[in-house]
């Protein structure tokens, strides 16, 4: 039988990439709370934090984005590297084997794509770098920690080792954002600190945005079909809205049975699995869910009047490698609105008139291609941009 790749013990140190964000705090907290060691650290622009974190955690190893920073660095005698050559070359020397890639956005790809070239594995919570380039990854090397890939994975694991193999449908839930109570109206006028208050989860601005604007899931559907698409050619993949995000997903076998992951919102679980494996769990740091909470479950379809870009879903579920295209367009969008105080609409008409632009282009495999998809569509969004402010 084919060893589980949470089965290593062999190593344990790890590369932290993103560290200074949302899910790399979360993910040094477990490696901490595990004893395990940390090699490397990457960070953007906190160097504040960073300089703490090397002063906890002793890395040997660090990498920053910008080098008007290093004046500010405390790097306690780790070597530094600089940009994101300098990250690739990081990871060559890191003698870890996991690689946590937290890193927002695109500027996470060529890690993910790095780490898994070097050999190591990839504890991925950057789910842009299978949006934009799934077809280019081998995800039998990935430890998938969005909440909803773990838990599908979580069932998954459990079904493989009963020899089922008659999965016909992956559900994921979104909890609806910060502004599932409003109207369509208000949703599309809402600025950005209503969109930060995200009612469930404690995450970074863009993925709290990409939640109101249901962006994130259109991701989490990518994410699921480059993960899972070899269970099965007529495979399903939906998402509901369940509130609470105490179910975060389901899957449905051929016989009808449906099995849900349930757990609390709390990232340190995907996290101590990645990190600890199986054993981490002998002596869990998660809170259980309390089931007497859960009498208020129900699901919903995810209404297109209040979150007009998931019409989008069939089309890049039958397109998948549209999704450098969504990714590039929706970047675009982020960065406007997190500076100019724009309304919401803005992001959702950024990124269906690019996605409309590119619908029908015949899109190749190779990176080269998938790079230059990119960029072009990231002209093409900001030449909407300009037109529309
Ligand atoms: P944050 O914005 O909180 O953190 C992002 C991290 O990436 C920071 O360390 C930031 O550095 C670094 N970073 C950003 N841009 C660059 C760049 N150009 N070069 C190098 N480093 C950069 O994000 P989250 O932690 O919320 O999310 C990280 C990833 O995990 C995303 O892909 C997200 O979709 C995914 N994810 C997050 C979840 C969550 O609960 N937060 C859940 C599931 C997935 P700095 O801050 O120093 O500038």
């Amino acid at each position: 039988m084919k060893k589980s790749i949470l089965d290593s013990k062999d190593m344990e140190s790890f590369v932290v990439l993103g560290a200074t964000g949302s899910i790399g705090v979360n993910a040094l907290k477990v490696i901490s709370a595990f004893g395990k060691k940390v090699e490397a650290l990457s960070a953007g622009s906190n160097i504040e934090l960073l300089n703490e974190q090397i002063s906890l955690y002793s890395p040997s190893l660090v990498c920053i984005a910008n080098s008007w920073d290093l004046k500010r660095l405390e790097p306690k005698g780790a070597k530094v590297f600089i940009g994101e050559e300098g990250l690739l070359e990081m990871l060559s020397l890191a003698k870890s084997l996991k690689v946590i890639n937290a890193i927002a956005g695109f500027a996470g790809l060529h890690a993910s794509l790095k780490t898994l070239e070097l050999q190591k594995d990839l504890i991925l919570s950057n789910k842009e770098s299978l949006v934009v380039a799934g077809s280019r990854f081998d995800v039998s090397k990935i430890i998938p920690i969005d909440s909803e890939h773990f838990g599908l994975w979580y069932i998954l694991e459990g079904l493989k080792a009963k020899g089922e193999t008659n999965v016909t449908r992956l559900i994921i839930t979104a909890s609806g954002g910060a502004l599932r109570d409003k109207s369509a109206k208000e949703v599309l006028d809402s600025k950005l600190k209503s969109v930060l208050a995200h009612p469930n989860w404690k995450m970074g601005a863009r993925i709290t945005i990409d939640s109101a604007t249901m962006v994130n899931k259109l991701y989490e559907v990518l994410e699921t079909y480059w993960l899972f698409k070899d269970l099965n050619k007529n495979l399903k993949i939906d998402s509901l809205i369940e509130r609470s995000s105490s179910i975060h997903s389901l899957v449905e076998l051929e016989d009808s049975s449906l099995l849900a992951h349930l757990a609390n919102p709390d990232m340190r679980l995907p996290l101590s699995f990645g990190i600890g494996g199986k054993e981490a769990f002998k002596e869990s740091i998660i809170n259980k869910l309390d089931l007497k909470d859960l009498v208020k479950i129900d699901f919903r379809e995810i209404d297109t009047k209040l979150y007009p870009l998931w019409k989008y879903k069939d089309l890049l579920l039958e397109k998948p490698s549209l999704g450098a295209v969504l990714n590039a367009s929706n970047e675009v969008a982020l960065e406007a609105f997190l500076s100019e105080n724009l309304s919401l609409k803005v992001i959702v008409d950024i990124v269906s008139k690019t996605l409309e632009a590119f619908k029908d282009t015949k899109i190749n495999d190779s990176l080269e291609d998938i790079l230059a998809l990119h960029k072009e569509a990231r002209s093409v969004a900001l030449k909407q941009l300009h037109d529309l402010i």
